[in-house]
């Protein structure tokens, strides 16, 4: 048996995982391949500091060019894996075969298209990885119309980023609420209000019926017939997983590869971590596909615990955050049925906090400029302990005092 780790897909979870690797005391071989030209690297800066103020696409490269070499990790760039035997233990990539001990399917997922008409006009973006930032970023000029199409975490951090630089923005959300797949209608209205306030037009409800131009892009067409003239657009409407390596060689998959608290897939030594996996998830108590930078990082390492035969480590209340014009938003735990809101702080004047409660106990947490509070609540939330509502909601109880003691 070879005693190879192959992880497939170079991204944050991948490049993470042949880290903790070799730091952690894997002596075997670990090959990372990857279709992408760029060494790992981590996507938040592309919609935020490098479409909006010059940063180097790069900049969240995961470690210098020398650190492969040095780590004795063979990366493999430019290449992509086309199909896998789980019998043979074994991937194919171009004309080669790889064996593998352990594979670990790190592939991510992939920016959903727009079928319309015109979908294909220049002028039209995706935003998922360095190559859209390079070719975005240039055409963001000020008094450019520029077209975010849905107002999930693309559309609303790519608005801030091009009003940044002087464009002149439109958001088309096509539900009635600005990020309904993981804000309440209470913070989307806030994040709106903030949006308007520094000139961008959003427009939910708002239904894409074709993109119109003659060699370029000129205008987007509503279905009721609203004509928005634009140079640029960029399709914002969701990720799809990745996951047809796993599903033509007949790995579980439901909307991402399935995978456990350990990351084992239904297939003998396939573990899956990332964008791509539908995983059970404690905390939650669900099957949830994780698109985050923390799910990278956790599933990272729970990939590392199973492969060194360590334990599976506690999960808690999932983390993420999004930046957009001065507001820093950071959301924990899920969009859970909740019997009671919380408010604390006010948007219009400082840090803010709204939280969720389901049964005394908070089972989401938004927080509007108040990062400093994340520590305090995610312990709060781990710990699942009933809260008292007043001492939540007043600004001068510190948050940390209401954590147990362990
Ligand atoms: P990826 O980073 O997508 O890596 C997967 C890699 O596998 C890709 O390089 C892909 O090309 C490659 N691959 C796919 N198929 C194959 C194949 N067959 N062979 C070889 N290689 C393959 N999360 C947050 O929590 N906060 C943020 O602020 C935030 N901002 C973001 C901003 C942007 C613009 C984007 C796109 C995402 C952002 N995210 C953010 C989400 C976060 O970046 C992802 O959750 C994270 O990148 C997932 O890591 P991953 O390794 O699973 O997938
Ligand atoms: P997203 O957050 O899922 O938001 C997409 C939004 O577009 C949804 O509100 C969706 O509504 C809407 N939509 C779908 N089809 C539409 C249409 N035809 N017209 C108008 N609106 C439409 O996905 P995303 O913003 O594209 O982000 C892609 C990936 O990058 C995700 O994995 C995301 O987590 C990640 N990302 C994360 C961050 C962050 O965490 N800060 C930042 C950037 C990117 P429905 O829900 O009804 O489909």
């Amino acid at each position: 048996m070879t005693e190879r780790v192959v992880i497939v897909g170079a991204g944050q979870a991948g490049g993470r995982l042949a880290a903790i690797l070799r730091k952690q005391g894997w002596e075997g071989g670990i090959t990372l391949l990857g279709d992408e030209f760029d060494p790992p690297y981590e996507r938040p800066p592309l919609s935020k500091e490098v479409l909006a103020d010059d940063a180097d696409p790069l900049v969240g490269r995961l470690f210098p060019d020398t650190f492969y070499q040095e780590q004795e990790i063979a990366l493999l760039l430019a290449r992509s894996a086309a199909s896998l035997d789980p019998v043979a233990k074994r991937i194919q990539v171009g004309h080669e075969n790889l064996d593998y001990g352990t594979l670990v399917l790190a592939t991510g997922a992939r920016a959903r298209r727009l079928a319309c008409e015109g979908a294909d006009l220049p002028g039209i973006f995706l935003l998922r990885n360095t190559e859209d930032a390079r070719g975005l970023r240039p055409r963001l000029q000020p008094g450019a119309h520029v077209v975010l199409i849905g107002g999930g975490f693309i559309g609303l951090e790519g608005a801030a980023s091009a009003r940044k630089r002087g464009c002149m923005v439109t958001v088309l959300e096509a539900q009635p609420q600005l990020l309904g797949r993981v804000a309440d209608p209470a913070v989307a209205e806030v994040i709106q209000n903030l949006h308007r306030a520094k000139g961008v037009e959003i427009r939910c409800g708002a239904q894409l019926e074709a993109f119109e131009g003659h060699g370029r892009l000129q205008a987007v067409r509503l279905t009721d017939g609203t004509r928005i003239p634009a140079e640029i657009a960029v399709v914002g409407i969701g990720a799809v997983p990745n996951q047809e390596l796993a599903v033509a060689a007949g790995i579980d998959c439901d909307n991402g590869i399935v995978v456990d608290a350990a990351t084992r897939t239904s297939a003998p030594d396939v573990l899956a971590i990332g964008d791509v996996t539908a995983q059970s998830h404690a905390w939650l108590g669900a099957r949830v596909r994780l698109e985050s930078w923390e799910n990278a990082e956790l599933q990272a390492q729970a990939a590392a615990n199973t492969i060194l035969g360590r334990p599976a480590a506690a999960v808690g209340a999932p983390w993420f955050w999004t930046d957009q014009f001065d507001l820093n938003l950071q959301i924990l735990g899920g969009r859970c049925p909740h019997d009671r809101v919380v408010s604390r702080g006010n948007p219009a004047d400082g840090p803010w906090c709204h939280f969720f409660l389901k049964d005394e106990r908070i089972v989401t947490a938004c927080l509007g400029n108040a990062g400093r509070e994340r520590r305090a609540v995610k312990q709060l939330m781990d710990s699942r302990a009933p809260v008292e509502p007043a001492a939540l909601a007043d600004p001068g109880t510190s948050l940390r005092s209401l954590v147990p003691k362990a």
